[in-house]
Parts: C-alpha cells; sequence; structure tokens
C-alpha cells in the first residue's frame, strides 16, 4: 500500500503540471489541461490518457508515419542493458553535470526522444524536478509510464514542433536522442540549459569491429555542435566512458536497444559473438541558448 505523501504525489502528478501543453491539432494552439483520464483544450479537442498515465499527442498523419520510433523489442531490450548497469556511468555524469544547475520541484525538465525513461526518472528522482518524456515511440512511452509514474510521458514527434509553449522548460536533455535546434530554442526558458549526450567515438568499437570489421569513426559532437552553435553557445563537454564484459545475449541487447539497432541490422554477425568487453562512450555537451 503507498504511503499517504506518495499517493498525493501521485495524484499531484496527474493533475496539476506547471509546464503548458498546447493543442497539437493544427490550427487550434489551445492550452490542454491535464486532467485525470485526458487532456483537453477549451475547444474541446480531447486525448485520453492510457491507464499507465501516458497521453499520446501524435496527430492521425503522423501515426501512420514510416518509422513510428523504437519496438516494444528495442524497448525490452534497452531495459535489459539498463538491468546491466550499462547506463550508470551516463545517468551518474548527467546528475553531477546538473547538480551546479540547482534544479528544484519548481525546475521543468523535458527530455527530448526519452525512450523509456531511463534518464529522465533519474534526473526527477534525485532533484524533485518535474519530468517531461516525449518519444514517438508508443512502446518506448508505454514502459516509461509503467515503470516510472513520477515524471509525466507524451508520445509526440520531437523532430517537429512538440506540443509544449515556447519558454516552458529550464532544461532540456537529449541523451543519444533527437537534435532539434530551433524547437530545443523555443521551448527553453531565458537563462535554461540543454545538454546533449551524443556517442563518442569509441562508443561500442569492439562490437563495431567484431560485427562489421573496422568502421571508420565518425565525429557525432563536432557534428552536433555545428548544428546548434548558430542558436547555442557550448558551455562545457566531457567525455563519459566505461566498459562492460557482455556475453552474447547482452551484446545482441545492446545492439538491438541502442541507436545502431536502427541502422545495421547485423543479425547474423551477432551469432558468431562470443563475450566480449565493450566501450560505451559518450560525449556530454551542455549549451545554453544565446
Ligand atoms: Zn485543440
Amino acid at each position: 500500500m503507498p504511503l499517504e505523501s506518495e499517493t498525493h504525489l501521485s495524484e499531484s502528478l496527474r493533475t496539476h503540471p506547471r509546464a503548458s501543453l498546447v493543442c497539437p491539432v493544427r490550427g487550434c494552439s489551445g492550452t490542454l489541461i491535464w486532467e485525470s483520464s485526458q487532456a483537453i483544450c477549451p475547444q474541446g479537442h480531447r486525448f485520453d490518457r492510457a491507464k499507465s498515465g501516458y497521453c499520446n499527442l501524435l496527430q492521425v498523419q503522423e501515426r501512420k508515419a514510416k518509422r513510428p520510433g523504437d519496438s516494444k523489442a528495442a524497448v525490452q531490450a534497452r531495459r535489459r542493458s539498463l538491468a546491466r548497469g550499462l547506463g550508470v556511468a551516463l545517468r551518474d555524469a548527467l546528475i553531477a553535470r546538473v547538480e551546479a544547475w540547482a534544479l528544484s520541484a519548481e525546475t521543468l525538465v523535458l527530455d527530448a526522444g526519452c525512450g523509456e525513461g531511463y534518464f529522465l526518472e533519474a534526473l526527477c528522482s534525485r532533484f524533485g524536478c518535474e519530468g517531461w518524456g516525449v518519444d514517438i515511440s508508443t512502446a518506448a512511452i508505454e514502459a516509461a509510464a509503467r515503470a516510472y509514474p513520477i515524471a509525466r510521458w507524451v508520445v509526440a514527434n520531437a523532430d517537429r514542433p512538440m506540443p509544449f509553449a515556447a519558454g516552458c522548460f529550464d532544461l532540456i536533455t537529449s541523451i543519444t536522442a533527437r537534435k532539434n535546434p530551433l524547437e530545443f530554442r523555443r521551448l527553453l526558458a531565458p537563462g535554461g540549459h540543454l545538454l546533449m549526450a551524443v556517442a563518442h567515438e569509441d562508443d561500442q568499437r569492439e562490437l563495431r569491429g567484431a560485427l562489421f570489421g573496422e568502421l571508420p569513426d565518425s565525429d557525432r559532437a563536432g557534428a552536433t555542435v555545428t548544428a546548434f552553435e548558430s542558436l547555442f553557445d557550448l558551455e562545457d563537454e566531457q567525455v563519459v566512458c566505461s566498459r562492460a564484459v557482455l556475453d552474447p545475449m547482452g551484446l545482441k541487447d545492446l545492439l538491438l536497444g541502442s541507436y545502431r539497432g536502427e541502422r545495421f541490422s547485423a543479425q547474423e554477425g551477432l551469432a558468431e559473438l562470443r563475450t566480449l568487453e565493450v566501450t560505451l562512450s559518450y560525449r556530454l555537451l551542455s549549451f545554453r541558448p544565446r
């Protein structure tokens, strides 16, 4: 049975968000009221909330998109990887990075392309901030909402205008996820922070080597800075690196659940894999809006 304080907390999470949601129906833009069973705008557009609490704000045409995001299998693979501890180094680095920004219950955080919610949950648990996770994958958001009622979860396309009012968020995170400079800039409050994790050159180097031979390393961090530099100033960057010994099952989950799973179909190579020590490496970039 939940403690009384937990009951109050989850009740307030259901009904009284501070972030302003905007109705996604074309030409409407009314303020969505986040109620216990639905979100509804003054014009009467309604979006039911699922039993687990999330709300699907994708428009009909977007629901038919060719790439609806991570499949349920990919989400489950990522969950297993996280259960093996593969997210711990990045999670702890994120928390350490934002520690200086004095996040509190007043802070509104958006995680764009939040996946199954691990990193946003960590920030909300640690700092008590109001967290919103957006992902285009219904499977990912469903998993997030079930596991982490501490935050609010919305199915929407982070590559397009997201259903929030301008200047709504104090912190936007994008953890090996979507990069939408214009939209991040629009949604960030004055003085806010943008924190992005991108794969570093040597991320999963051993796995890539075993599956595909030597692949040229791409400078994702450099490309990200270039994409954001007209709207943001790079404030700080650091490399977050860890290593893990993974058996074939662990390697398969890592591949399926990671960003590379979308790009490579490497099922045949996986059958040959033995236990491997794998590098997990990210660059953590923090930006201030100009
Ligand atoms: Zn509306």
